[in-house]
């Protein structure tokens, strides 16, 4: 058994929060183990509560229009989210929670070792890109510590707004040459106390 299929297992046994006890099934993340591009959303919604694998909605098959942009099929990624249980009636995830769950994203960006993380939306974000703005920072990238952190609108944000899609999707396609301009990219160095400025813009 691969120690992310060990860790599947103790993400499925999590009673940290209280949303576990209405959860019909956890949803920890699923992909290729070796992906080079992790994205990271929010939390499960309805469907992916009812199937345990996330983005299988709605927004996933969007999700899945845009990775076929740049000729991906969800296998050759990793896909997770920030807090792994269906928040009830899709509420925002609690601060609580996403600190409760933050330990199994670091174990799982751990065993992939992506070279890139693709934020999600603003909650993916915030974890990655304290302070940001979503409207400012999507469709910019930094590197730190040998990974390119991208920050992406939330695909169920262009179900809602339909003007977000092309945005989305412009977003998606820069996604092949950041990796191609990987080696070039400078390391952002976060100085003690202050803010991440460096923004390597595409
Ligand atoms: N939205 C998310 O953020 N994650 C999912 O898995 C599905 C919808």
């Amino acid at each position: 058994m691969s120690a992310l299929s060990e860790l599947y297992g103790e993400i499925t046994r999590c009673q940290k929060c209280d949303i576990a006890k209405y959860r019909t099934r956890v949803v920890p993340g699923e992909g290729a183990e070796d992906a080079d591009i992790m994205f990271i959303g929010e939390a499960p919604g309805w469907h992916e509560d009812q199937q345990g694998r996330p983005f299988v909605g709605p927004a996933g098959q969007f999700l899945n229009e845009l990775l076929s942009l740049i000729n991906l099929k969800r296998e050759q990624v990793y896909i997770a989210n920030v807090i792994k249980c269906r928040p009830q009636g899709n509420r925002d995830p609690l601060p609580q929670e996403i600190l409760n769950c933050r330990g199994w994203l670091e174990q799982q960006i751990e065993l992939i070792r992506p070279r890139m993380i693709v934020t999600l939306g603003r909650y993916s974000m915030a974890l990655f890109f304290p302070g940001k703005s979503i409207s400012k920072i999507h469709g910019t990238a930094e590197k730190r510590d040998g990974i390119i952190y991208y920050a992406m609108y939330h695909p169920a944000a262009a179900l809602h707004q339909q003007s977000l899609r092309e945005t989305i999707k412009a977003d998606m396609l820069k996604i092949p040459e950041l990796l191609a301009r990987e080696k070039s990219m400078p390391e952002v160095e976060e100085e003690p106390g202050v803010k991440q400025l460096n923004m390597f813009e595409v």
